[in-house]
């Protein structure tokens, strides 16, 4: 039996980043794959290929829309819907390829099939070839999460579909029906109705993009509406029923809708199930998510888990985060990551991004906040580009002036975060930030700006 010092079930960003580490720290590594394809969720049918359709998208409807302000004429312009699917698949494969690349340089062993737990310090492998059995010091479940279930409306892979499939539909529905106004309804919304769709999303609770700050997701939903997504509220869907090609949705107090293809985007669960959890003495707690202490130990003796598996948000570089600290505790007993610094970004047209905690939790906690507020507007090189929409708005300490939160929606808002995540990483105050020299004409003047708005005294406006 192969024995390595670290067996990784799962090849996605938590996976496959904590394999890499653990190889760096001069560790003997495994990581068993179910998929060909090395990458997980995000790099196969997740953050990469909808950004690669959520790049193509815009782009159509920049040369469509706003290339002629610009003073270039570009005639009629077509999209093709199979060539813009064979570029996604092509940036695909070069990230997939490129992390089968990087086991190889860092002698991985990479196998080929679908792992669970088999006894202490034991891991069973379903290969093609049958099964294998292998030995590891510590055995990290990185097995990542799936769609969940959405309880009258079963997915057919066909007209209602998960993102998988409204990643690959090789048509452009006439009417499409999203039920979730999360981040991935918003972003596959927003391909799809860049694309011609009619896009009309159907959201539970009272708002979109629940947990993202309460100002910038109303203005983020004005600016979808502009765009033609018609967004609905407080409505529950009861049932879905397929008839040729279309689907009728019902809902609970309100009219029937009738789409041509449904996207279900009401969030996804843990892979916890078929891993011998149960048998190896592995907690789970009631959402299915692998529990774990601070140095991300399961209840079971030398069995670890990270990533979408275990609480915390859903995000890739998060569970990347977590795979680097994991490997580092094996190897060095030290390792870390500041979960109040998970960065949040919705990929649409004006991105959407956030770190740090909203001004409803800061309310909620009692906090005393001054804000800062600078819209793009105002900003020359915005003005340039033509891309005045959004804001940025910074909450700092009544006190102190340390900043505690940055939201952002405007261009490129995705970009701009990280140099609040740094500040924020370091403890500034938002006279810190205020003070510091941005390069002009830059979109991150705006941020400076609204650090300047904290304390009242912004200069471009
Ligand atoms: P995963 O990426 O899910 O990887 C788990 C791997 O384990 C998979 O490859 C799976 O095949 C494998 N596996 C499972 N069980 C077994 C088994 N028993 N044996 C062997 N292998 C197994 N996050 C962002 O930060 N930014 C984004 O822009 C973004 N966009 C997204 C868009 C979409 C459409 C979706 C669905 C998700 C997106 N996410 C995004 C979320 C991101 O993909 C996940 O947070 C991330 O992939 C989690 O990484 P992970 O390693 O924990 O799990
Ligand atoms: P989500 O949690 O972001 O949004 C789900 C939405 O569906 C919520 O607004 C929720 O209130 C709503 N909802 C739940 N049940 C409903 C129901 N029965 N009817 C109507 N609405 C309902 O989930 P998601 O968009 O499916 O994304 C899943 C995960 O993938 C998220 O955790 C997200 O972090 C991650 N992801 C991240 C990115 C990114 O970082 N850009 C992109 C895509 C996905």
């Amino acid at each position: 039996m192969a024995e390595f010092d670290v067996v990784i079930i799962g090849a996605g960003p938590g996976g496959y980043v904590a394999a890499i580490r653990a190889a760096q720290l001069g560790l003997t590594v495994a990581c068993v794959e179910r998929e060909a394809a090395l990458g997980g969720t995000c790099v196969r049918i997740g953050c990469i290929p909808s950004k690669a359709l959520l790049e193509s998208s815009e782009r159509y409807l920049e040369a469509r829309d706003h290339l002629a302000d610009h003073g270039v004429k570009v005639g009629s312009v077509e999209f093709d819907l199979a060539a813009m699917h064979a570029r996604k698949d092509a940036v695909v494969k070069a990230n997939t390829d490129g992390v089968a690349y990087l086991f190889k340089k860092h002698k991985i062993e990479r196998v080929h099939g679908t792992g669970r737990l088999a006894g202490a310090g034991e891991v069973v492998v379903e290969t093609a070839e049958g099964e294998r059995r292998l030995r590891a010091k510590h055995v990290v479940l990185a097995t990542g999460s799936r769609v969940a279930d959405l309880r009258g409306v079963e997915v057919d892979a066909d007209r209602i579909g998960t993102s998988t499939e409204a990643l690959a539909w090789d048509e452009v529905p006439e009417h499409l029906v999203v039920i979730g106004a999360g981040v991935i309804g918003l972003e596959l919304g927003s391909v799809w109705g860049r694309l011609g769709a009619k896009v009309s999303v159907l959201e539970y609770l009272d708002r979109i993009l629940p947990g993202m700050d309460a100002e910038i997701a109303k203005e983020a939903r004005k600016v979808f509406k502009k765009q033609g997504m018609d967004i609905r509220t407080g409505v529950r869907v009861t049932g879905a029923s397929v008839k040729g090609e279309k689907v009728t949705l019902s809902l609970e107090g309100a009219d029937d809708v009738v789409a041509d293809r449904v996207l279900v985007a009401t969030g996804r669960k843990p892979n916890s199930e078929g891993l011998g959890l149960d048998e190896a003495g592995v907690q789970v707690d009631g959402q299915g998510r692998v529990v774990v202490d601070e140095r991300f130990a399961t209840s079971a003796e030398g069995v670890y888990a990270i990533g979408d598996l275990i609480h915390g948000p859903m995000l890739a570089h998060k569970a990347e985060e977590d795979g680097v600290a994991l490997a580092e505790m094996l190897a060095t007993g030290h390792g870390h990551v500041d979960y109040g610094l998970v960065a949040s970004v919705v990929y649409t047209d004006p991105e959407i991004a956030s770190v740090g905690r909203s001004e409803e939790e800061l309310a909620a906690q009692g906090v005393p906040v001054r804000k800062g507020v600078f819209p793009f507007a105002a900003n020359g090189r915005a003005r340039a580009m033509a891309r005045t929409e959004g804001k940025v708005k910074i909450l700092a300490h009544g006190d102190t002036d340390r900043v505690l939160g940055v939201h952002v929606i405007g261009p490129r808002a995705g970009d701009l975060i990280a140099e609040a995540v740094a500040a924020m990483a370091f403890h500034a105050s938002s006279e810190d930030v205020a003070r510091v020299v941005h390069a002009h004409p830059t979109l991150a003047e705006v941020v400076k700006e609204a650090a300047l708005a904290v304390d009242g005294r912004a200069l471009h406006i």
